[in-house]
């Protein structure tokens, strides 16, 4: 499991996360939702470990990771503008992360394609990733992300640039994978309908903190505060 304990992030004046403790079970998927500016992509961006605590830990399984560099981690992270290497094949992208991992090429190359084959988008492995559709590069990012077998998955708003249509279509997919994989995801969307259809739990973010966790009926029916209960209550 993730085990974040009394994790702080301030820049300047400015505390974007604040005294969050959560712990992140294996295998399920947690949703970190809240509005713009709550804290969502800080407090993923430190378990990636490319943000540092300013106080608080961190620890994936019995390892503390606090001080530990983003390689190292066990974590992968999907954006949301994909961030697809231009000069290089659909293919190439996705092999591109084993690289460093010291596996052979033919290896890479099947890796990527099995990958490729899990999202779909194995008829554009030759392809250069600039002349595919939105949801078409975020299959390749996700690939990408998953083909270096991490434990945990981390995914920062990935379907916020796609159309209505698609990202419905995507949030199925996600939880199919995600349901086949059994990884660790935890996932940060400002869209509680997106929130509400991947999640094992959610947690609600505002103001740097995270004000309630739990499951979905939970957090629907008993919100434990009037933000909250604003908050869902808005677009419903
Ligand atoms: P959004 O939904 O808009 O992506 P978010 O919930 O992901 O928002 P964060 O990006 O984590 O929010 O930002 C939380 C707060 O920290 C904001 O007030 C933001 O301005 C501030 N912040 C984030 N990164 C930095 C930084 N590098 N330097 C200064 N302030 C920052
Ligand atoms: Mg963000």
């Amino acid at each position: 499991e993730i085990t974040l304990d009394g994790l702080e992030k301030r820049y300047g004046e400015t505390t974007a996360v604040e005294d969050v403790s959560v712990e992140i079970e294996d295998g399920e998927l947690l949703c970190l939702l809240g509005p713009s500016g709550s804290g969502k992509s800080t407090t993923l961006r430190m378990i990636a470990g490319l943000e540092t605590p300013t106080n608080g830990s961190i620890a994936i399984g019995d390892e503390d990771v606090t001080d530990l560099p983003a390689y190292e981690r066990t974590t992968s992270t999907v954006f949301q503008d994909w961030a697809l290497f231009p000069h290089m094949t659909v293919l190439e992208n996705v092999a591109f992360g084993l690289k460093m991992g010291g596996v052979s090429k033919d290896e890479r190359r099947d890796r990527a394609r099995e990958m490729l084959e899990r999202v779909q988008m194995a008829a554009h492995a030759d392809e250069d990733p600039t002349t595919l559709s939105g949801g078409q590069k975020q299959r390749v990012a996700l690939a990408r992300s998953l083909a270096v077998n991490p434990d945990v998955l981390l995914l920062d708003e990935p379907l916020s640039n796609l159309d209505k249509r698609l990202r419905e279509d995507m949030q199925i997919e996600l939880r199919e994978i995600h349901e086949d994989l059994e990884k660790t995801f935890v996932h940060v969307t400002h869209d509680q309908d997106e929130a509400f259809t991947l999640a094992d739990r959610i947690g609600i973010m505002n103001d740097g903190e995270l004000i309630q966790v739990g499951d979905p009926d939970e957090v629907y029916e008993r919100p434990e505060n009037r933000f909250i209960e604003g908050f869902l209550g808005d677009t419903n």
